[in-house]
């Protein structure tokens, strides 16, 4: 063995790069959450997190949320742009909301309304459904509840419920067609709204989101627009009661370039709109704080090229030199940012179940009598390859050789014991070859996908679909990490395939050392040992965009909190059920007495037949209704 250590590990992983300071790896080659930002003092090894669910029977996967990760994520964005505004002299604050649409989960909300209270830290509503569970909150009276997205006339009233209880919920147009219909509710339940109007942003951005700008985006209101607005809202008496200018150019900003123009074009706007008698108060940046998903540093679309503090230094440093050269009062600051602030807290831990090879079952291939032609062929390429060095042709020939094999076995020429050995020869070559590579100096595009696909895939009890869907949908990268064994070097370089009928069900792309990475190193498995491994920052979308695909369904929760006089380090504050098989069955209309009653029957009635025993026929029934009540991952001793 070499002399491999933890910081190697920590290194192959990039872990340092992606995680923060909210990750990283113990000297006895554990994964350790650190959920006081780098605090090795007080660590929680993920392992014993798993240990431990495990005595109390809970079946894997998991998503394990560390709430001190999100609190500290508060803090840190409230207190981020406390030190830009002193910092540079800025004559107003920071008010901060957090969009629930990019976790809804009640604790997760609990959790950051608790950790921002005193900072007058917000809400962010972009639907009904999210207005409602805004409205539970008690945040700071001093807090902003910001409502955007499409609005019907519910919506708005529940807004204005919030209104007449004196809290500060902002309805923000979106369209020019709510105006009417904003005033008309304000003045039949008689009360003063707060208006915000979004502007329709110039600035293109481009990246995964960048739809969320230009001219065809799909909200917000040109500069005509909101002309046109302010005149009307006026001439209806209610011009007191535009406080607030709002855009979002779209998530996961990773070049700072994009946040300052937009704030330029945005501030400009808001001045002018000032210096015209609109009693703006608050200019809201919307969205956008990305997160380094790959750990590179970078513009690449999982990474961003700045950091939390770069981020609010611009924001304040451009709006404070165009109010002053506009010669306007400082806004009041708000920000949307979602992903930044949940994206670390949670992630999904699952089990490595086994090994899927293409040559996992070789047959033997020595020559054997009355061999046919096409066999020897491939028999001869492999022994001759160490001559010929040319792997690229003999690559090329196999490949056409491995064609016409198959051509002969449907046509009935070849028997399925040479099928077979061809077959063995074939993965034998390419592996031969692809050795042969590791010193080569030029490794064509044609022979490395023919490595990459000599890669054993792992397969684990988890959908990607369900925890992962942008990995699916928008190819992002999050990071992945063995629980243990960091103090070992992993000498296996695979892809990982999910449990789901759907070979889209895989991760084929990883962090790695230069951006991304094909295959990821993982150890090797060893019989009677399980080996969990980690998928990181799923605390932003992932958690709740999952889908039911197969219908797998919601993953069983744990809520880890940090306890440093616990010799663990944690306590596990909350055990949340996943779906069990009856209740994704539900969903789809399936009625659950009903399909035990109905499976009791076709027992029956095989009882009455005689194909059963009344014995047997009890226990089958009994085992149904207990896999209906059962989680829907596969279960594992
Ligand atoms: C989605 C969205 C956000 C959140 O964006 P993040 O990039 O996750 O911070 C904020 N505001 C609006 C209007 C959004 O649509």
């Amino acid at each position: 063995m070499t002399n491999w250590t933890t910081d190697d590990a920590e290194e192959l992983y990039r872990i340092p790069y992606w995680s923060d300071g909210y990750f990283g790896a113990g000297a006895d080659g554990q994964l350790l959450a650190l959920p006081d930002v780098g605090n090795r003092e007080a660590p929680i090894a993920l392992q014993s997190v798993v240990d431990e669910l495990r005595e109390q029977n809970v079946q894997f996967p998991v998503v394990m949320r560390f709430h001190d990760i999100l609190k500290n994520r508060v803090r840190q964005l409230n207190e981020t742009f406390a030190a830009a505004i002193a910092d540079a002299d800025y004559q107003s604050l920071y008010r901060g909301v957090y969009p629930i649409k990019v976790n809804q989960m009640r604790e997760v909300v609990d959790e950051i309304v608790d950790a921002g209270r005193a900072y007058h830290y917000g809400l962010e509503a972009g639907s009904k459904p999210e207005l409602m569970a805004v409205l539970t909150y008690d945040t700071s009276e001093e807090a902003l509840i910001v409502c955007n997205g499409y609005k019907d006339e519910d919506y708005m009233r529940l807004a204005l419920l919030g209104r007449k209880l004196g809290r500060n919920v902002i309805v923000v147009i979106e369209e020019f067609n709510e105006i009417a219909t904003l005033l008309r509710l304000a003045h039949e339940m008689d009360v003063q709204p707060m208006i915000g109007l979004r502007v329709k942003m110039r600035v293109k951005t481009e990246g995964r989101w960048s739809e969320s700008s230009g001219e065809r985006a799909k909200f917000g209101l040109t500069i005509s627009g909101i002309l046109k607005a302010v005149e009307l809202i006026k001439a209806q008496g209610y011009a007191d009661a535009i406080r607030l200018l709002h855009f979002h150019i779209g998530s996961q900003l990773s070049d700072i370039r994009y946040v300052r123009q937009a704030v330029q074009e945005a501030t400009r706007v808001y001045a002018r709109l000032v210096k015209r008698g609109v009693p703006l108060a608050y200019l809201d940046i919307g969205g956008g704080l990305a997160v380094d998903y790959d750990g590179t540093r970078s513009r690449s679309h999982s990474s961003m090229n700045y950091t939390m503090a770069d981020y609010a230094a611009a924001v304040v440093g451009e709006v404070k030199q165009i109010c002053d050269v506009e010669n306007v009062a400082h806004p009041t600051l708000v920000s949307e940012s979602g992903r930044a602030i949940t994206a670390h807290h949670s992630c999904v831990v699952m089990q490595v179940m086994g090994e899927i090879s293409n040559n996992a079952n070789p047959v033997a291939t020595g020559p054997v009598e009355d061999e046919d032609i096409l066999v020897t062929n491939m028999h001869d390429l492999l022994t001759n390859l160490d001559d010929t060095k040319n792997y690229q042709d003999v690559y090329n020939e196999a490949t056409w050789l491995f064609d016409d094999i198959l051509h002969a076995f449907k046509l009935g020429v070849l028997r399925l014991e040479e099928l077979a050995r061809s077959e063995t020869l074939y993965w034998q070559l390419l592996s031969a070859i692809s050795h042969g590579l590791d010193d080569a100096d030029f490794v064509s595009e044609d022979l490395r996908k023919m490595q990459t696909s000599l890669k054993s895939q792992y397969l684990c009890n988890f959908s990607l679909f369900q925890s992962a869907a942008d990995i699916w949908a928008i190819d992002q990268v999050l990071p992945v990490v063995p629980l243990t064994r960091l103090n070992e070097e992993p000498t296996r370089h695979v892809t990982l395939a999910d449990i789901t009928c759907d070979s889209d069900g895989r991760i084929n792309q990883f962090v790695g050392p230069y951006g991304t990475s094909a295959t990821l190193p993982l150890h090797n498995l060893v019989a009677e040992q399980s080996y969990y491994i980690g998928l990181f920052l799923t605390g932003a979308y992932q958690d709740v965009m999952g889908d039911t695909h197969n219908l797998f369904g919601r993953l069983n929760e744990v809520h880890v909190f940090c306890d440093t006089k616990d010799p663990t380090g944690f306590f596990i504050e909350e055990f949340v059920p996943g779906s069990s098989a009856g209740q994704v069955l539900q969903v789809m209309q399936y009625n659950q007495p009903a399909m035990a009653q109905q499976v009791k029957a076709i027992i029956d009635r095989a009882v009455a037949s005689e194909k059963l025993n009344s014995r047997e026929g009890v226990k089958l029934v009994d085992f149904y209704e207990k896999c209906l009540t059962s989680y829907t991952y596969l279960c594992h001793p």
